[in-house]
């Protein structure tokens, strides 16, 4: 088992990653809200941390790893309000688009995947625990609050104890303006809302992370719900405090080990909100470029960096993944990688992802493997080697897995295609009749729409240039 290094947010210090049972790692993702379409925040945290997850797997971890959906909340009350849907038609409509933005930005599924609803009896359960341990307490409106002063250690997670949002809510029948709410009663007449102990209402956001964590990750005699925490840097505060402090006080046991976060994307230079009307979405970000170039761009910087999207950047970031394909065309065998490039591309990913070092080891070899295979094009062991390289670049950071061909054709329309592969094909028909005209002629008209031919052994392949 090689050696990982991570920051640890809590820490924050570079710490060496050892998780509570050896070899296996745990991580928990604060997962999407869903009420409306992912934006370049969500995929940008996804995509961290299935980094995370694919080097620690490939350093021989067993890796679980759950992302909640949030699937009862008012921003989906709200939403419900707006339009004629109801709550499981907008639940399942987000959470479908969520998974297969997701898919096509190459993030694995997540081990497990709980929802909030699947988890109201064990979150009454630890509302319960936090009543009777006199960490909680129920206003005279039926709403219960999580009860700040009982717990000493608040704010230490973070390093923060005040918020703007926590104390926006109102705050007239809450003891202090730093408490938070496991449950919000049911205002009467209201449709969604479950029946507990305590009164008809639903569960306060941060509640459900605590539970599933406990559920769904903490094994009995634990000291940690689970190895890695890990979320968006906005998520640190109040949220994952709230959380940490719940477990804590609730189930007797420390939420994670270490903790994560990942940096802000700004667009254009500026903060991404609704409100400036210029919050990303992944699906129009995809509508422009292939989910795998969309993934490389994101990743290229470092996770804990803010990222700045802009359109040249991406466009820049999308041709030097260009160039793995282009290696890859050149190379059909998969064979044992490089060692030495295998050390350096897992050496620089177990130092809390360092990809930036990743992304020139791989240039590098790509430019190495260019030139050797320039002047020995049938050189078998060297391609097999450098099938093993693309297939741990693949393994390692989720990208270039794909056809190579079909890699250079995206963006081609349906009709497009049919028209150039009717053209291909009477150009091998002109071929294999011996009318080397007619077929340059077809070559040439192909090329003018801007389609290159290439004739390989055994089949012609094209790409759009
Ligand atoms: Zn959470």
């Amino acid at each position: 088992m090689k050696r990982f290094f991570l920051f640890d947010s809590h820490l924050k210090s570079k710490v060496e990653f050892a998780p509570e049972f050896e070899n296996e790692a745990r991580i928990y993702l604060c997962g999407p809200t869903v009420y409306d379409d992912s934006h370049l925040g969500h995929a940008r945290s996804a995509i961290s941390f299935d980094l995370l997850r694919r080097v620690l797997t490939c350093l021989g971890y067993k890796v679980t790893f759950a992302r909640n959906i949030t699937d009862i909340d008012d921003k989906i009350l709200k939403k419900m309000e707006q339009s004629d849907k109801s709550l499981e038609e907008i639940v399942a409509f987000y959470s479908d688009r969520y998974r297969s933005d997701m898919e096509a930005l190459s993030v694995l599924p997540p081990t497990i995947e709980p929802t909030a609803t699947g988890h109201i009896s064990q979150m009454i359960e630890l509302i319960d625990r936090l009543l009777t341990r006199g960490a909680a307490y129920q206003t005279p409106n039926g709403d219960i609050y999580f009860d700040v002063a009982k717990y000493p250690q608040y704010g230490l997670l973070s390093g923060e104890t005040q918020e703007d949002a926590q104390t926006r809510v109102s705050t007239e029948q809450k003891r202090d303006a730093r408490d938070f709410a496991l449950w919000k009663a049911a205002k009467p007449l209201e449709a969604v809302g479950y029946d507990s102990p305590f009164g008809r209402g639903r569960p306060g956001w941060h509640l459900e992370c605590s539970a599933m964590a406990q559920t769904r990750l903490f094994r009995r005699g634990a000291e940690y719900a689970c190895d890695i925490h890990g979320g968006g840097s906005d998520l640190f505060f109040p949220h994952h405090e709230n959380e940490a402090a719940q477990t804590k006080c609730g189930y007797g046991v420390t939420l994670a080990k270490y903790w994560m976060h990942n940096g802000f994307v700004r667009i254009d230079g500026r903060k991404m909100s609704k409100s400036l009307n210029n919050s990303f979405f992944v699906k129009d970000a995809l509508s422009i470029f292939q989910g795998e170039a969309l993934r490389f761009y994101l990743m290229s910087v470092h996770y804990r960096a803010g990222l700045n999207y802009n359109y040249g950047d991406l466009n820049a970031s999308k041709k030097r993944l260009d160039r793995i394909y282009r290696l890859k065309k050149r190379v059909d065998i998969i064979g044992e990688p490089e060692s030495a490039f295998k050390e350096e591309a897992i050496a620089a990913m177990s130092d809390d992802l360092n990809i930036s070092k990743t992304l020139a080891a791989i240039d590098e070899m790509i430019a190495r493997s260019n030139d050797a295979l320039d002047k020995n094009p049938k050189d078998k062991t060297a391609k097999a080697a450098l099938g093993g390289n693309l297939k741990l670049i693949s393994d390692l950071l989720g990208v270039g897995a794909q056809d190579p061909y079909e890699w250079f054709q995206w963006g081609v329309i349906e009709t497009d295609r049919r028209e150039i592969e009717k053209l291909i094909a009477s150009r091998a028909a002109a071929k294999a009749n011996r009318d080397y005209a007619v077929a340059d002629e077809i070559r040439e008209k192909l090329s003018a729409i801007g389609v290159s031919v290439m004739d390989l052994s055994e089949k012609t392949v094209w790409e759009k240039l």
